[in-house]
């Protein structure tokens, strides 16, 4: 149910804004900028940073950049204006599937957090009465929120390229067909979910079906075409029951959703993990417990969102089929046919909800640092029986989320950093969502400020000896002033001496 907006707001998201602005005046935002610009002779600006992804961690990262004083922050997004992350594209539910209180990218400060804006948009008691965040609420918000911090994000561009430049990061960047590059001292990938890889398409479905005849749930779907078709969709996780939804109101004849386990999840062990000294401290567990949760999230699956579910099932024409693994597919000419062990099913069309596959040399932006990178299967031997091999492609991140270099002369390496779904097994499931981003956001900060001053640590001494910024409002010709004075003191004192003694 769509909620209208409050037509006499109390105060507007505009008043917000103020509000938030004066919160964040009052606790120092932002800190002076410490960082001295590195001189070129093109006068081109090199960055501090530049984050590669405009989502919600792009823009909150950015924001705590701000904060700590870093002024020459870029955001590349390959995506539209206001069409950052999945929330306005492929992400096709009604609601988030993060409980509403579970929030963080608003730093503590009442004002800018998404409870504030919600109310003020639609009144407190449509807050109190909400279950979970509207989708499109939430990327209004965040687009709220990167005003407040007034975050540029330089839009249709997509990054090609990290490499090394005497002693800087390139950026190889397209925007509008233009190839161009930018120099950063350091970067930061928040690329999102897709970000160590690609959406995954089953290789039996693209080997026997034309490309026209399936899509995956996370890429664009053409559901007006769908009208009067069955559909097959395969998985159970959240996307599958978003799509089926969409495919049925959209005309669909049937949607069918097969998924291989007997049963649907029940419990989001997530829920178990988000907790504060797990998400601090992630990275301080030992390896084989972050690889043993990172093989046990990779069998254990989220159940749908209630909220999708029941949609779903209220369909006449939906039917869930547990214990249905697609075992071979068919183009015939009156249908797809896909054989599963109880027999086969026929589709018009099929819907992949499959998840992504962990593969850094598909990604355009690791074209040249994929290989480079140290991998969890090159520094984590399992025990018998754990071995995982799609775990062991992740990269092993440092407890900053930088990349380490395979061979240690590769330093440039460490400069970028993984704060995507590249973290998985080094940082925990959690980082880049809604629910990671108030322990894993300062944690990346860290990082980068940590690179930044020890790229200048040579320079600490140099700098403090020659730092001038006065305190006292006095002219720097005080002291000779106070010394002359003195000494007009002193002299009158000699020449009054006789008189004081005459006088005893
Ligand atoms: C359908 C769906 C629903 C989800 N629902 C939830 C939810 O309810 N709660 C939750 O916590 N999480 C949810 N997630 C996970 C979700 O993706 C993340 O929480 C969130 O989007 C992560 O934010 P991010 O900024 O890290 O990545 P994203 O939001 O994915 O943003 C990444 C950005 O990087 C840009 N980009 C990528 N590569 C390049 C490149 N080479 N050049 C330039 N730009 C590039 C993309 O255009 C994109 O805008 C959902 C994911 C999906 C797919």
């Amino acid at each position: 149910m769509m909620i209208a907006p409050l037509e006499a707001p109390r105060m507007t998201l505009d008043d917000l804004k103020q509000e938030a602005l004066g919160d964040l005046a009052a606790l120092g935002y932002p800190s002076a900028p410490w960082l001295s610009v590195l001189p070129r002779p093109d006068a081109a600006e090199i960055a501090d940073v530049i984050i590669v992804g405009g989502g919600q961690s792009g823009v909150t990262i950015a924001a705590a950049l701000k904060w700590d004083g870093l002024r020459h922050i870029r955001v590349l997004d390959r995506g539209a204006a206001g069409e950052e992350g999945p929330w306005l594209t492929f992400a096709r539910m009604e609601e988030l599937r993060t409980p509403k209180t579970t929030v963080g990218n608003e730093f503590n400060v009442v004002n800018l957090s998404v409870r504030r804006w919600y109310e003020t948009r639609y009144g407190r008691q449509a807050w109190a009465d909400l279950s979970r965040i509207p989708r499109t609420d939430w990327k209004a918000y965040l687009d709220w929120y990167a005003d407040v911090f007034d975050i540029e994000i330089t839009n249709h561009c997509e990054v090609l390229d990290v490499a090394p430049e005497g002693g800087l990061i390139a950026v190889t960047t397209m925007i509008g067909g233009k190839i161009e590059k930018a120099l950063a001292r350091t970067v930061v990938l928040a690329t999102g979910y897709d970000g160590a890889g690609a959406w995954r398409v089953p290789p039996f479905v693209s080997a026997a079906l034309a490309p026209e005849k399936f899509d995956h749930t996370n890429g664009p779907v053409d559901f007006g075409a769908l009208k009067g078709l069955r559909v097959g969709m395969l998985g159970h996780g959240a996307s599958a029951f978003d799509n089926a939804i969409k495919a049925l109101e959209a005309g669909a004849a049937s949607v069918d959703l097969c998924f291989r386990r007997a049963r649907l999840p029940r419990t989001n062990p997530h829920r178990a993990i988000e907790t504060p000294g797990m998400m601090t401290h992630y990275p301080d567990l030992s390896d084989t417990t972050r690889w043993d949760i990172a093989r046990f999230f990779r069998s254990a699956d989220q159940p749908p969102p209630v909220r999708s579910f029941e949609t779903a099932m209220r369909f006449e024409n939906f039917r869930l089929r547990p214990a249905t693994p697609w075992l071979d597919i068919s183009q015939k000419a009156d249908a797809i046919h896909v054989t599963t062990p109880d027999g086969v099913l026929e589709f018009d069309h099929l819907l992949l909800a499959t998840g992504m596959d962990v593969d850094l040399s598909v990604r355009p932006e690791l074209k040249t640092i994929a290989d480079k990178i140290a991998l969890w299967g090159e520094r984590y031997t399992p025990q018998d029986g754990t071995e995982d091999a799609r775990l062991a492609r992740h990269p092993y991140l440092d407890g900053f989320y930088g990349f380490i270099p395979k061979h240690p002369d590769e330093t440039w390496v460490s400069r970028v950093f993984a704060f995507n779904s590249s973290s998985f097994v080094s940082h925990g499931p959690h980082s880049t969502s809604i629910s990671g981003h108030k322990h894993a956001v300062p944690r990346l900060v860290r990082g980068v400020l940590r690179r930044l001053l020890l790229d200048r640590e040579a320079d600490i001494v140099p700098e403090l000896e020659c730092y001038i910024s006065p305190d006292l409002p006095i002219p720097d010709d005080f002291e000779s002033a106070i010394a002359e004075a003195n000494r007009q003191a002193a002299s009158a004192t000699e020449t009054d001496t006789p008189a004081v003694r005459s006088g005893t």
